[in-house]
């Protein structure tokens, strides 16, 4: 049996963080783990942010409401849940992607979740576990299936590596260049095709 796992942000949609500091103006919400290593403060100067611009999480999900998939992405999901199990492992909170999961159809989610208080206001974050991607897959062959896995960043790859096979779609060039291990792909339908090479059964492209 196989299964299919695939990173949610940049992959299928926008970078929600990205798009909310452009939609809203606050400059330094544009800061990922590249600028600040260390996730917990990048998230502790997100919520302070929010708190500070007074933005509150039903502020969050009308800006994250007019944000669309990518261009071919709903498409691609379509095709990907007709031939796989199709389970999507991302570092996002449940309460930012729901808006966006609606318009992929409502693929499996497993990411983290937010503490949200009787106002709205975000008060903390909790994640799920350590090392999410690679533990999801990790308990996906203890229940005996065989993974092929996409994603496009540095949060991804001990997925990738965990996973049967694991491919690189949209990453950064830095990225493609440190890990060289995995097939990097640009378009949607030469994903198609490396996850059809990875199967150990015969899909129409
Ligand atoms: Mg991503």
């Amino acid at each position: 049996m196989e299964l299919l796992c695939l990173d949610l942000e940049g992959v299928l949609i926008p970078e929600i963080w990205i798009n909310f500091a452009e939609r809203t103006g606050i400059e330094e919400l544009r800061a990922t783990t590249r600028d600040i290593p260390d996730y917990d403060e990048l998230m502790r100067m997100r919520l302070g942010l929010l708190d500070q611009h007074g933005y509150g999480l039903s502020d969050i999900q009308a800006v994250i409401d007019t944000l669309e998939p990518l261009e071919g992405a709903p498409a691609f999901v379509d095709w990907a849940r007709e031939h796989f199990q199709l389970i999507i492992l991302s570092d996002t909170f449940y309460e930012f992607a729901l808006p966006l999961m609606r318009k992929l159809g409502q693929p499996t989610l497993f990411c983290h979740r937010l503490e949200v208080d009787g106002s709205g206001r975000i008060t903390d974050y909790v994640l799920r576990q350590q090392d999410p991607k690679r533990a999801s897959v990790k308990a996906l062959h203890s229940l005996n299936y065989r993974v092929i896995a996409a994603g496009d960043s540095y949060n991804d790859t001990t997925m990738l590596s965990e996973a049967e096979q694991g491919i690189l779609f949209h990453a950064p060039d830095n990225v493609i260049a440190e890990f060289p291990q995995f097939p990097a792909v640009h378009s949607y339908e030469d994903l198609k095709k490396e996850i059809v090479k990875a199967s150990n059964r015969e899909l129409p492209l």
